[in-house]
């Protein structure tokens, strides 16, 4: 028979928590058992004033209104509002009745505006810090990797740029010219005038391409580390995207043991990671650098078929002539051969740049430590492989995930500070999510565990009731 209802006005009147109607599977409840805001209202008391003025909205109430929109994916604040008002799990992560008043999406602006940065980076590595407790957090193996996150700009603010400055740094410059290390090709020409674009609407944005599209954008770069063990983000900050990621794995790894309060021993990264410096610094932390070395430029004499002599600091070419050190530069040390020795050099053709009367070459502070990673890596040692596998799936698989899950994949705000505090913010979602899935696994092993001794006492039980009637009767 065909049903029907009908659509007139349903009852508003039940009994019971709002919380009632939210599922436990729901990421908003189970998350709910694994967040501690209680520390919060401290913190932030200093930013309002004692006594006057009209309350203000709950500290954490607004925390919890911003993370939930992180953990569902509905990142911008009007947009979350508009769901809060009919979202139950919502209004009840964050504390709001069904009649309660939700505030002003602006209030969130200026509580974030009010608080500092400093506040969501502190959410942030309390995440962390309950994750080590949780004992999710290794501490042993760190994957570091870095993303570009559009900028919220459009096209149309972008203009072209006269950087002046800039002709004064060529003009300055002390590096080597681009074919010193035998690639043959002339340096940068100080005449040449410098064009940037820039956006208009957010300065901090820069142009760059992550290389599979080739377009440049207006983007930020945010510098990920991720611990091996249960895939905790355990470090994140962003930087304007012109920043090389190579220069922040240092700081990476230094922030990464202060905040866990563990020795890191390994980290792994990509080939853009891999200079002379970070092998260097890495070593000297006693830790194994799992980077595949960067390839070097084809040139007909490489620089491969030179001879380094740290101890007595000098650089021997394929026919044996030395190269004598010359100026420090930022990466390294200039060496220079000699041009009477080039000059009767049969592969001088081949090795010298195509005006020049002899060959110079950069040899980059910690070339050792370089050469000593170069050789393991073509070791291919099962375990190094392994750990650079699992780098790729860990560690571009949370910024997958922090783009398609919780909106990461462009800026909702715009200036460093803003897109900082949205990183933190995902970055604190991903963490409690993990913390959640492990609460709740440990909670299903409690269950099985329980269950299985009940199994057992009741089979003991059986058992001994079995043996007590075996007794009685042979009584
Ligand atoms: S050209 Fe000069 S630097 Fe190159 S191999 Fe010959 S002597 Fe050595």
């Amino acid at each position: 028979m065909l049903g029907s209802k009908p659509r007139g006005q349903m009852e508003m009147v039940f009994a019971g928590c709002i919380g009632d109607f939210v599922p436990q599977t729901h990421i908003l409840k189970r998350v709910d058992k694994v967040l501690d805001l209680s520390w919060l209202a401290g913190e932030v008391a200093g930013c309002y004033s004692q006594g006057t003025g009209r309350p203000g909205i709950d500290p954490e109430a607004a925390v919890r209104l911003m993370l939930a929109g992180f953990l569902c994916n509905i990142v911008h604040d009007r947009r979350l509002m508009r769901e809060a008002q009919v979202n139950l799990a919502i209004r009840w992560f964050a504390g709001f009745g069904l009649n309660e008043a939700l505030p002003d999406h602006s209030s969130l602006t200026r509580i974030r505006q009010r608080w500092g940065s400093a506040l969501f980076k502190r959410i942030f590595e309390r995440s962390v810090e309950a994750c080590v407790v949780a004992n999710l957090v290794g501490g042993d193996m760190l994957h570091v990797d870095a993303t570009l996150i559009r900028a919220d700009v459009s096209w149309s603010s972008l203009a072209v740029e006269h950087v002046e400055a800039v002709n004064k740094v060529n003009e300055d410059d002390t590096s080597p010219p681009r074919g010193s290390d035998g690639s043959g090709q002339s340096g940068t020409n100080p005449a040449k005038t410098k064009k940037v674009k820039r956006s208009r609407t957010d300065n901090d944005a820069r142009m760059a391409t992550n290389k599979y599209n080739q377009r440049l954008e207006p983007c930020f770069k945010q510098h990920t580390g991720v611990d091996a063990k249960f895939e905790v983000q355990v470090d994140v900050c962003v930087e304007r995207a012109d920043v090389h990621e190579g220069a922040m794995l240092v700081t990476q790894v230094e922030r990464v043991e202060q905040l866990t309060g563990k020795k890191l021993s390994v980290v792994t990264a990509d080939k853009g990671y891999a200079s002379a410096a970070n092998f260097a610094a890495i070593e000297a932390r006693g830790m194994t650098g799992i980077i595949p070395p960067a390839r070097t430029r084809p040139a007909k004499v490489p620089l491969s078929r030179f001879r380094f002599d740290q101890l007595n600091d000098l650089l021997r070419c394929p026919r044996g002539h030395h190269l004598r050190p010359g100026s420090q530069t930022i990466r390294g040390r200039f060496y220079r051969s000699k041009a009477k020795d080039c000059k009767r050099c049969s592969l001088a053709r081949d090795c010298l740049p195509k005006t020049g009367k002899s060959r110079a070459i950069i040899i980059q502070d910690g070339h050792g430590a370089l050469l000593r990673a170069r050789r393991r890596y073509l070791k291919k040692l099962p375990a190094d492989r392994a750990a650079y596998h699992s780098h790729r799936f860990r560690v571009e698989g949370i910024h997958g995930e922090a783009k398609t899950c919780h909106g990461l994949n462009r800026a909702i705000r715009r200036g460093l500070d803003n897109i900082a505090i949205q990183t933190w913010l995902t970055a604190a979602a991903i963490n409690l999510k993990r913390l959640a899935k492990a609460a709740f696994w440990l909670h299903l092993a409690l269950w099985h565990q329980f269950t299985r001794q009940n199994r057992i006492a009741i089979n003991l039980l059986g058992h001994f009731d079995q043996c007590g009637s075996g007794r009685l009767k042979k009584a």
